[in-house]
């Protein structure tokens, strides 16, 4: 855990700008001295005889004793407080000048400024929540569809929290019988036979499976899918990103080939996000300028999880296309998620899904706008079951993913090692499972890690 904070920060936790109210906090051991120096109860009465957690009426002062504003105050006193410090927030009018005055008058009294996520940070460090609960945190703030924000409230709620300590639990359970197996083989200690043992170990690998499994979904909600749109020139790429973008950023052209960079737009897309780059098309050509496209196209599909490959039906299937479906098959063989489009399906078609066995395809008309008929078909392969509705706990972010993987191959290779190699490497492996699983909410972190996350938030959250 962290050294508890010496200094009193303070912030406007509402947005910059014009707004009918602002909120500025401050939170600190010293929250409420500080606060008395500039902030005046219209009742008279002294900070001390002031009830936690309820608003009173207040004038606020400059340190020359000017009155700024009258604003509403409420005090919470550590440690039900959300830092778990003193807290003083103070509800004032929503001027930009106004609000940086009273930030200033709360400077002057002894206050510093808060960094991005500080208060945050302080109630993760006073074991008021957890690090995938602050995660959540930002989540809710960050969330760009009804999905992600049900995964973030979720989140909040400590689900996931919940789930972790158990299987910290049934780990460190399991540790404490190998080493007593090991430190007292013959004594007839009460523990946990050693079949009782190897269900266990499989009934928490089940538990991790399910885990690192939530993933594929919690990612394409809260993180985005990497998602390339390839086909050769003028099957409707474009006209694909834009119907999914909503607005004309690409070039929809008649003439070949003249999409040439590479362009990267985020797009909501029903329940999941895409992080879409559409490319210059896979073909061989002379033309240096395509080249260079064509080559950044390949990449962008090496690097994607999702791609949508885009055939033109109304025109013959070319050795232009069948270069396009080799490199499909190849993506497809190292585990891509690939949904072929059989696109201009309002014109006469000359080809169908015939062609594409093996393949996920969808027939559209991307000129008809038809994003919802899209969006259901990736949904589907990215979402199980029913974000909104379900209480299953998921990983909505790749540290939380990489840590359920180093955990759940340390658990395997416990079990290996109990088989075959000995109860004292299953015990060093189970150690480490545990601190994997511990370092997902933040029990054994680095400070680099917690740095990394809370500089991810807005100052004054
Ligand atoms: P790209 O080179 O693959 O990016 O192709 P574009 O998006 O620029 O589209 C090439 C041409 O095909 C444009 O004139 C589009 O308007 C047209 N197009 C795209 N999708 C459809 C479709 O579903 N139906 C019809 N009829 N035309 C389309």
């Amino acid at each position: 855990m962290y050294t508890m904070f010496s200094d009193t920060i303070a912030a406007v936790s509402t947005p910059y700008g014009k707004g009918g109210v602002a909120l500025i906090r401050m939170s600190g051991d010293d929250a409420l001295s500080i606060a008395e120096k500039f902030i005046f109860p219209k009742s008279k009465k002294s900070f001390s005889e002031i009830k936690s957690n309820f608003v009173f009426l207040a004038d606020i002062k400059s340190p020359d004793g000017k009155i700024l504003d009258e604003a509403l105050v409420t005090i919470f006193r550590a440690p039900r407080s959300y830092t778990g410090e003193n807290i003083v927030e103070i509800s004032c009018h929503g001027g930009i000048l106004l609000t940086q005055n009273i930030l200033s008058a709360a400077f002057s009294a002894g206050a510093v400024q808060a960094g991005p996520g500080e208060f945050t940070r302080r109630a993760f460090s006073a074991g008021k929540l957890s690090l995938s609960e602050a995660e959540s945190v930002i989540g809710m703030i960050d969330a760009k569809t009804n999905a992600s924000l049900a995964l973030a409230r979720r989140g909040i709620s400590g689900s996931l929290r919940k789930k972790t300590e158990q299987i910290y639990s049934d780990i460190t359970s399991v540790i404490g019988n190998i080493y007593a197996l090991i430190d007292f083989p013959d004594e007839d200690l009460e523990q946990m036979p050693r079949d009782e043992m190897y269900s266990a170990i499989d009934g928490i690998i089940k538990e991790l499976e399910s885990l690192k499994a939530s993933y594929r979904t919690g990612h394409a909600v809260c993180e985005g899918i990497p998602t390339v749109i390839c086909g050769k020139p003028n099957t409707g790429k474009s006209t694909i990103l834009n119907m999914l973008a909503e607005n004309e950023r690409a070039i929809v052209t008649d003439i070949a080939g003249t999409t040439r960079d590479v362009i990267s737009e985020t797009v909501v897309c029903g329940n999941v996000l895409l992080r879409l780059s559409d490319t210059a098309g896979i073909r061989e050509t002379a033309d240096i300028v395509e080249k260079l496209g064509v080559e950044r196209s390949k990449k962008e599909m090496e690097n994607s999880e999702l791609i949508l490959a885009v055939f033109d039906t109304s025109r013959p299937f070319d050795s232009e296309d069948g270069k396009v479906l080799e490199l499909i098959e190849r993506a497809k063989q190292s585990g891509k998620t690939v949904l072929v489009i059989l696109n201009k399906s309002d014109k006469n078609t000359v080809f169908g899904e015939e062609l594409f066995g093996g393949f996920d395809t969808l027939s559209l008309s991307a000129k008809h706008d038809e994003k919802k008929t899209l969006a259901d078909a990736i949904e589907s392969r990215f979402i199980s079951g029913d974000i909104e509705n379900s209480d299953e706990e998921i990983l909505t972010n790749a540290r939380q993913y990489s840590a359920v993987c180093s955990c759940l191959s340390s658990v395997i290779s416990a079990k290996n090692a109990i088989s075959f190699l000995g109860d004292d490497i299953a015990g060093t492996e189970l150690e480490r499972a545990a601190s994997a699983i511990a370092e997902l909410d933040g029990r054994e972190v680095s400070a680099d890690v917690v740095d990394n996350i809370f500089h991810k938030f807005c100052v004054g959250k």
